[in-house]
């Protein structure tokens, strides 16, 4: 098998490159470091391994065979995307474009990573595959959330229309050892802060919800599905829901910290709650997320203590 990966160097595709290369995949990991790092890879010594600096948005030559695309180039945390909102536009329009236009003439599947953005602002809980959100276009948020959902329309319509093999994934919040401590997500700054004994940071009154999942059980997902003969959207998550102001004392008592917590003004659009209904993942590829929220933040707490404080 030999994959291409967009946004190989960020988050969640380096750990998919990990877990690539591990399954004997040969990967061509493409990334403009926009918001991901050469950090991510560096341990990487594979001679199956090739990095690419390069913008998808431009056109995607790759030399010889492909047989599975994988578009995880993207902006992604609400303070990325708000820094970068027209790169976001962008790669999630014409960067999507390309990937799939790659996918096509090499005759490789395609998977799109999407997000639980596209529900936006939920009038349906836990959300199924099949409700089509509730999303401010023009507001800030509108960037990221409208270029995942028009990405989705361009890969079900090169299903559609050319066959080619897509899938979709909705990936919901995922933690992990390689957040940036700078991303802005509530999960990294908060063990950033209760590590350093300053105030954590509940924007709001803290009583929104979202549903944290750890980044092996999503990557698990993720090959799982790739590997499928689905090409309708699946939503990928752990559906323990927990409150905002929860994750944040649950990570002061996990990091032995003596911080306080300060709120401050939640942002425009920031949705309420948010919980994914695995139903399809469970019935039709068998994925259940199997680690222990808690003991994947310790994990994650132990990373940010240690290799991650070096960054
Ligand atoms: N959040 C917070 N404090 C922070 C960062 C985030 O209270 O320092 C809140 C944010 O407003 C949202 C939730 O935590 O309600 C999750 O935010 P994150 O950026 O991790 O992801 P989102 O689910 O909003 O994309």
């Amino acid at each position: 098998m030999r994959t291409v990966i967009t946004g190989g160097a960020g988050f969640i595709g380096s750990h998919l490159c990990d877990a690539l290369l591990a399954h004997g995949h040969e990967v061509v990991c493409i990334d403009n470091l926009l918001t991901g790092s050469v950090d991510n890879i560096a341990h990487i010594r594979d001679a199956k391994f090739a990095f690419v600096d390069y913008d998808v948005t431009n056109y995607l030559y790759i030399d010889g065979p492909v047989d599975l695309v994988l578009h995880f180039a993207s902006p992604a945390s609400p303070i990325d995307y708000l820094r970068w909102p027209i790169q976001t536009l962008k790669v999630g329009a014409m960067g999507t474009h390309k990937a799939l236009g790659l996918a096509r003439k090499k005759g490789a599947r395609f998977l799109l990573a999407s997000t639980s953005e596209v529900y936006g602002d939920p009038l349906i809980h836990p959300q199924p595959e099949g409700y089509w959100g509730n999303v401010n276009p023009i507001g800030l948020r509108g960037v990221y959330d409208e270029a995942k959902r028009y990405a989705e329309a361009l890969t079900m319509a090169y299903h559609r229309y050319h066959g080619v093999d897509t899938k979709i994934v909705r990936i919901f919040n995922t933690f992990g050892p390689r957040m940036r401590r700078d991303d802005g997500r509530a999960v990294p700054n908060f063990i950033y802060q209760a590590i350093h004994g300053e105030p954590l940071t509940v924007y709001g009154d803290g009583s929104q919800t979202r549903s944290f999942g750890y980044i092996t059980d999503l990557v698990r997902g993720l090959l799982m599905l790739a590997d499928s003969n689905l090409n309708e959207p699946v939503n990928i998550g752990n559906p323990q829901e927990m409150t905002v102001l929860d994750m944040a004392r649950t990570l002061i008592e996990i990091c032995g910290s003596k911080s306080e917590i300060i709120f401050r003004e939640l942002p425009e659009d920031d949705p309420k709650v948010r919980q994914p209904d695995i139903t399809q993942a469970k019935a039709k590829l068998g994925w259940e997320p199997q680690v222990d929220v808690h003991d994947a933040l310790r994990l994650t707490v132990e990373w940010f203590q240690g290799e991650g404080s070096r960054r």
